[in-house]
């Protein structure tokens, strides 16, 4: 009989979801006549732009011939990739190189499969409310997870505590669930931590694309001293709609050294590139090709038009919230709006509440953590229609 990883019998049942889905299931089947508004998701619905779609038909195109054909490709991405992600990197005024960066399958993947390279006694920081794959990817390892409290208090943006000591730190900003951005200031305060502490910093961008503001950084390396401290995930999933597309990319700069404890130094990179290349057999053709167009000066455009239709979306919710007096986060630089559950009521309850007396589903607080317990998450993922309808129902609420 196999020893089993009995770490998963620490995860806590991911009933969130679940839970949502069973609540306006039975909604529905009591009121067959009423139509259920669902800003509850955190998955995009506009679909892929013209430019993406024609290079995937160029990638399979490709396929169909000896001369063009394409088996296994290097498993950090293809270079054309790879230095379309430099440039990217280079307009938003962050000087990045090839070597350093991970073409894959998306950002889950690789904030789930990065705890390969630590090992498991270290000091474990992550924000309390999270995106769920932090803290499950490390308990499955077996891994103590020290918690920071991320709350109104501090507009859900916590920064560090110099007293307590940290080897590994999550970093999601924008954030899901509270669509909260960190400004430079706070994030080389992170950055000036991790380097007096020796830790590394696992920074998820996936949501830079929705940074309007020009001060705010859309990647960690904006900051000085990231390099030697900083792993960034990010993924064309939000930016261009990749979610089922699959394609993300993640930079390890070959400056991130630590000392092992026989003294020798070792890479990241080159530990990462090992775990890539032994588990990993790269993202396919097609997808990258595709990948490459949306990162073309005219893809981008169209990306750009995509997340402006959702950051409307999120001013008509805002604009609703902020009518109703009620204090919320995100929603400007980030698809979602975070906010505190009217009356005092706890997510769930308002969750119940929202459903029967608006026909509107969002996501309660709790489902990311304490602190969200009486948080309530909408996304600007909808229609402009139907977010419309809901906040002028939303409107007419208490
Ligand atoms: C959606 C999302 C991602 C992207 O994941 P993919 O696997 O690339 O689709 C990463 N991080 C966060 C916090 C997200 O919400």
């Amino acid at each position: 009989m196999p020893k089993l990883n009995e770490n998963y019998q620490n995860l806590k049942e991911s009933y969130l979801f679940v839970e949502i889905a069973h609540r306006v299931a039975e909604y529905t089947k009591a009121n067959p006549d009423k139509k259920v508004i669902r800003l509850g998701i955190g998955d995009v619905t506009l679909p892929l732009e013209p430019l993406a779609v024609d290079a995937l038909h160029e990638g399979v195109d490709a396929m169909t011939s000896t001369e063009t054909f394409k088996g296994y490709g290097p498993e950090q991405g293809y270079e054309f990739l790879r230095n379309a992600v430099v440039d990217y990197y280079a307009e938003n005024g962050v000087s990045i190189h090839a070597d350093d960066v991970f073409i894959s399958d998306g950002a889950k993947s690789d904030t789930g499969n990065i705890g390969d390279l630590f090992a498991t006694d270290n000091v474990v920081l992550i924000p309390d409310p999270v995106y769920p794959v932090y803290v499950d990817s490390n308990i499955m390892t077996g891994r103590q997870i020290t918690y920071i409290d991320a709350n109104a208090d501090n507009n859900f943006l916590p920064l560090p505590d110099k007293n307590v000591h940290a080897d590994i730190i999550y970093i999601c900003s924008p954030n899901n669930p509270t669509g909260a951005t960190y400004n430079k200031e706070q994030l080389k305060e992170w950055v000036d931590y991790a380097l007096e502490n020796e830790a590394v910093i696992l920074f998820d961008s996936a949501y830079e694309a929705f940074i309007t503001d020009p001060e705010l950084p859309r990647s960690i390396y904006a900051i000085e001293g990231a390099k030697k401290c900083a792993i960034e995930f990010c993924s064309l999933s939000k930016t261009a709609g990749f979610t089922g597309t699959r394609c993300g990319y993640t930079i390890v700069p070959k400056e991130l050294v630590f000392k092992a404890s026989n003294g020798e130094e070792m890479s990241v990179n080159a530990m990462w590139n090992r775990r890539q290349s032994t588990k990993f057999n790269g993202t396919s053709y097609i997808v990258q090709k595709g990948a490459a167009a949306v990162f073309t000066k005219e893809g981008m455009a169209q990306c750009k038009e995509n997340i402006a239709y959702y950051q409307e979306n999120a001013r008509v919710i805002s604009e609703t919230l902020a009518k109703k007096g009620i204090r919320y986060f995100g929603g400007e630089n980030s698809p979602y709006i975070w906010f505190e559950c009217p009356n005092g009521m706890d997510s769930w309850d308002f969750f119940d509440y929202l459903l029967n007396n608006a026909q509107v589903v969002g996501t309660p607080g709790a489902g990311f953590g304490k602190n969200g317990q009486n948080f309530f998450r909408l996304t600007s993922f909808g229609t402009h229609e139907s977010t419309k309808e809901a906040m002028e129902r939303f409107e007419k609420l208490f």
